[in-house]
């Protein structure tokens, strides 16, 4: 066996180490991790448009955190904080 590969412990696809995802201590392909976890999304996700207000063109902000890492509970953690913050600048206007 490669040392550089492993296998998703939930459908068995053969990942480099390098793109595995641990979680109590089995490993996952990017696929199954998210499906398990819920929180952090893959890179093409594209969440659902929330318009608010009325006109032609509308203003979006993505918005990345980066070096938060691949931690379930740290993710979780960051959304609320970016969540709470993207809140909090809707009572600006
Ligand atoms: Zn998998």
């Amino acid at each position: 066996m490669n040392e550089y590969y492993t296998h998703c412990d939930n459908c068995d696809d053969l990942i480099s180490r390098e793109n595995a995802y641990e979680l109590d201590d089995n490993y996952y392909c990017s696929r199954c991790y998210h499906e398990k976890t819920h929180v952090i999304h893959s890179y093409s996700h594209k969440p659902t448009a929330i318009f608010y207000g009325e006109g032609k063109r509308f203003l979006g902000v993505e918005l990345e955190i980066d070096r938060g890492g691949k931690d379930t509970d740290n993710a979780q953690e960051l959304l609320d904080i970016a969540n709470d913050a993207e809140t909090q600048s809707h009572s600006i206007y």
